[in-house]
């Protein structure tokens, strides 16, 4: 061993390895603290139930650093709020839809599905099957209660009128 490096241990004080190993723990200690609180917040983000967040946090007391590991696995994809916004887009889509289905075809303006005649320009939004006399919004072509092909039909009808004309 060169000399040099001898000279460096022995001006080092003596208890240097126990220092180092003091310095190692505090190092993981603050690591599994700062795990915990990690833990805690994302756990509170991600889920509405006590037991998982409970179960999460303890899981990092338990079992220190490592623990994070199967929390990652364990926790939901999503936040609330991802989850929380992703209901919303998918109510305004629904919203939407709704709205294109039912209204008025003759001024566009949106209508109730259960209105029967549109409130901007009194337009009746419903037609009564010719099967089964059961009445439906008038934008669908096919009679929901008996397959009716309401639109077709009406279509063939016309060219039969107009044949026998
Ligand atoms: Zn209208
Ligand atoms: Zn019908």
């Amino acid at each position: 061993m060169p000399s040099f490096i001898t000279d460096i241990f022995n001006l080092l004080p003596s208890d240097t390895f126990g220092t180092v190993k003091i310095a190692f723990l505090a190092y993981f200690a603050l690591l599994w603290l700062a795990i915990i609180i990690w833990v805690t917040k994302d756990a509170l983000q991600r889920s509405n139930s006590i037991f998982f967040q409970a179960f999460s946090i303890l899981l990092n007391i338990v079992v220190p650093i490592l623990g994070v590991l199967l929390y990652l696995i364990i926790r939901p994809g999503k936040t609330r709020l991802e989850r929380y916004y992703e209901e919303l887009e998918r109510n305004m889509l629904e919203g939407d839809n709704q709205n294109e289905q039912n209204a008025c075809g003759k001024c566009l303006t949106p209508a109730d599905k259960d209105y029967s005649f549109c409130p901007n320009c009194g337009e009746s939004l419903k037609r009564t099957c010719t099967e089964c006399k059961k009445s439906f919004p008038n934008v669908w072509s096919i009679c929901p209660f008996c397959g009716n092909e309401y639109a077709d039909k009406e279509k063939h009808k016309k060219v039969a009128r107009k044949k026998t004309n």
